[in-house]
């Protein structure tokens, strides 16, 4: 330990006894100051950022019960609670001069006080202010208690901040902020930019601005900077103790923005510096399997495929050759949009598992899925010679058995199925590969689970929402990711439009046109959260009602969640060789299904889906040579609904999508829960500050690569930080 650290330690068990000392008076000999006056003088004598918040002059027990609320328990969490935002109040208007429509900062005498009776029942308190120039009305609302107070403020002084607009009998404010002028005390309310607190109930901006100052003037100087003097110099970073004090009470816009620069620098520092001691200890060389990549095996893919591979699909498969060669066990995220191919990337890597003599296992979310992947891969795996098999719940019993044994024997190669292939009892001979198709969900595997089965597989999670970089940057921070950013050529984008429940007779109608020139129809049947059995029916509801009213004369088939697997293959088989016009579904058919000739997706009640969930529905069609259609009908109630559809008819473009809908879902999410296992951040917002997220993260994952233990000396501060801001949570531990 150092001395620095178990100087820490002292001086916080010291203020423990403190405490206690001070709930219980009598106790003397444990004074950690024997001697002095009592543990009023001590407490002052040994303050530190640690100091609980009580002590802070203007705070007090009662007011520091409640300052709890907002999470500040010691003088640390006061001087880093950071305003929400700020006004500049550094000059006063004349109120004579004061505009419509103005947010303005006043100062003027009291010269008469109004209550207002309304017919409902709002009370109106009006406060007639002189400034010699003019006179304007200060307007409250319901704050009874106000009448008193500015009776006792008459002819005195005031300051007072908000939003004027010219009334019947002249100017009136309102959203008002005010308060004495009292000569003396510096005013932190106004003549200057004005810090605006994120409060909690009975708390109020002036008696935060007040105990803040005060924790300041006595605290700010303890602060120290725990960023390395290079990152400080090289970025020209605001010393720490310069940067809180503008982040609350700026000299200046420019020094406040330097303050919030540096501040968010150093919170985005922390998160990245986290991130890159977690992929450090997932990637310990020595302990994956190192691949040889064959020679000859990409003429040979080559051969297997009916297709030539596109540009970003030869990029990804070169990252991924890299990863295997390597003797750290790859963990690579693949995205890439519906439709880009990313199955062909999958099998690259499978082929070079098996022609190592490795065992492949292939997991898709759904049984549908696995299925699909297996008739998919069948073609290629053929002609490669690849030995694949699949594996799902609905098997006999004793094919079943022959699947367990075939994997244990070690002679199928590639074996297809869900995510129970891992989960429950398959055993392989030697599993080299884990190939996740995640689709649109997102989270990532747990390497941990796998590992309890004393495997350590190199793994590829495949996911086709496109993630945006905010999140790769962070949530995903730790893992490698490659991305296909292009779709195969030929590619017709998929014409989006959004119709009104009262155009659905002519959607059908343009339906039945395309059905007439040989197309197939899915048809999405509204979103039933409640449960698969309520959601069964509807959709075989809306099966009857199209094929009794809507297309009688046409060939329908009905896919759900309670479809038993040996229907779902036949009714599949059908509408792939085109023996079905009109698929109606429930929203199992979202991911993964491959069917060119299917060139309209008609979607019901489209505003009750999320927007990534309506991208991958869009993402069914446009899969062939026709143009495509994806119609969503929908009245959208509400304001988010109608933003969603509208930038689904707008952009055909995944990430702007995935940006969207995590700004209207909000990254809370994802972000900032103790799930994602990412710290909270106070100040920092990584939609806005992308970057110096990205500044931040290089410089972090420079420094742990090379110090990993952060154990030089010009890390130690570093390692300090990191331990007191990342206790608890599950990140890598710092020794
Ligand atoms: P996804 O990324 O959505 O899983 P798939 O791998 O299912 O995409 O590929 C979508 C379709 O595009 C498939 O029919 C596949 O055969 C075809 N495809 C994949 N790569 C190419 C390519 N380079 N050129 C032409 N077609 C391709
Ligand atoms: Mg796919």
């Amino acid at each position: 330990m150092t001395a620095a650290l178990s100087a820490t330690i002292i001086l916080q068990e010291w203020q423990v006894s403190l405490v206690t000392q001070r709930q219980a008076p009598i106790n003397r000999g444990q004074a950690p100051m024997a001697g002095s006056a009592g543990a009023s003088e001590a407490k002052s004598s040994y303050k530190s950022l640690d100091t609980p918040a009580q002590y802070v002059k203007g705070v007090g027990e009662r007011f520091a019960n409640v300052l709890t609320k907002l999470g500040i328990f010691n003088v640390r969490d006061l001087l880093f609670h950071f305003p929400r935002r700020y006004e500049d109040r550094t000059n006063f208007r004349r109120i004579a001069r004061l505009e419509d429509g103005e947010w303005a900062a006043i100062k003027g005498k009291v010269v008469a006080v109004d209550s207002v009776p309304t017919r409902s029942r709002v009370t109106i308190i009006k406060v007639a202010i002189d400034d010699e120039s003019g006179v304007a009305s200060l307007v409250f609302f319901n704050q009874h208690y106000l009448k008193e107070r500015f009776r006792k403020l008459y002819g005195k002084q005031i300051v007072a901040y908000g939003l004027a607009q010219s009334a019947r009998w002249g100017i009136e404010i309102s959203s008002v902020e005010w308060e004495e002028v009292r000569e003396e005390a510096e005013p932190l309310s106004f003549g200057r930019i004005v810090p605006i607190y994120p409060l909690t109930e009975g708390v109020w901006q002036g008696t935060v601005r007040k105990i803040i100052k005060n924790a300041l003037d006595l605290y700010a100087s303890m602060l120290e900077d725990s960023l390395p003097e290079r990152v400080i110099s090289k970025h020209r970073l605001m010393g720490l103790r310069e940067a809180v004090r503008n982040a609350h009470f700026p000299e200046s816009e420019e020094a406040q923005k330097e303050a919030q620069r540096r501040l968010v620098f150093e919170e985005l520092f922390t998160l990245q510096l986290a991130l890159a001691l977690r992929k450090q200890s997932q990637d310990l060389p020595g302990q994956g399997i190192q691949f040889a990549v064959p020679a000859d095996y990409r003429r040979a893919l080559h051969e297997a495929l009916p297709f030539t591979l596109t540009p970003a699909q030869d990029r990804v498969i070169r990252e991924i050759e890299a990863d295997m060669a390597g003797s750290s066990c790859m963990n690579r995220l693949l995205q890439g949009d519906v439709g880009s191919g990313k199955t062909a990337v999958a099998l690259a890597a499978i082929l070079i598992a098996v022609k190592n003599g490795y065992q492949a296992a292939l997991m898709a979310p759904t049984e549908i899925l696995a299925e699909q992947h297996y008739l998919s891969l069948e073609d290629a795996a053929e002609k490669l010679g690849i030995k694949h098999d699949l594996l799902i719940g609905s098997l006999r019993a004793a094919k079943k058995r022959e699947v367990y044994a075939c994997a244990a024997s070690g002679e199928t190669q590639l074996l297809i199925g869900t995510h129970a292939l891992i989960q429950e009892s398959v055993e392989f001979k030697n599993l080299g590969l884990v190939v996740i198709d995640e689709q649109h969900r997102f989270g990532v595997l747990q390497r941990a689970a796998l590992m309890q089965k004393g495997l350590n597989p190199d793994i590829l999670v495949m996911t086709a929402t496109p993630i945006p970089r905010t999140l790769t940057l962070t949530v995903y921070g730790d893992l490698d990711i490659s991305v296909i950013d292009e779709l195969p050529e030929g590619r017709k984008p998929v014409k989006t439009h959004w119709k009104h429940t009262g155009e659905r007779q002519r959607v059908y109608e343009s339906a039945r046109k395309l059905i007439d020139e040989g197309r197939q129809v899915y048809v999405v049947c509204p979103l039933i959260e409640e449960s698969e059995k309520l959601q069964a029916r509807a959709a075989t509801e809306l099966a009857e009602h199209l094929q009794a009213e809507v297309f009688p004369d046409l060939r329908l088939g009905l896919l759900h969640g309670q479809v038993k697997t040996a229907e779902k293959d036949e009714l599949m088989h059908k509408f792939r060789a085109g023996e079905i016009d009109v698929l109606v579904s429930t929203t199992v058919i979202e991911v993964g299904v491959d069917v060119p000739n299917a060139s309209v997706m008609i979607i019901e009640d489209a505003d009750r889906f999320g927007l990534a969930q309506l991208h991958q529905l869009r993402g069914r069609v446009g899969r062939g040579e026709h143009q495509s259609y994806c119609i969503m009908i929908g009245d959208a109630p509400t304001d988010e609904a109608r933003k969603r559809l509208r930038t689904l008819a707008e952009t055909n473009d995944g990430f702007i999508i995935a940006e969207e809908d995590l700004k209207l879902r909000g990254p809370g999410e994802f972000y900032g829960t103790r799930q994602s296992g990412m710290p909270a951040l106070k100040i920092a917002n990584i939609f806005r500050d992308i970057p110096i997220l990205e500044l931040a993260r290089k410089e972090a994952f420079e420094i742990i690569e090379a110090d990993p233990s952060l154990s030089r000396a010009e890390n130690r501060f570093l390692q300090e930080e990191l331990r007191r801001k990342l206790d608890g949570l599950q990140l890598a531990t710092v020794s």
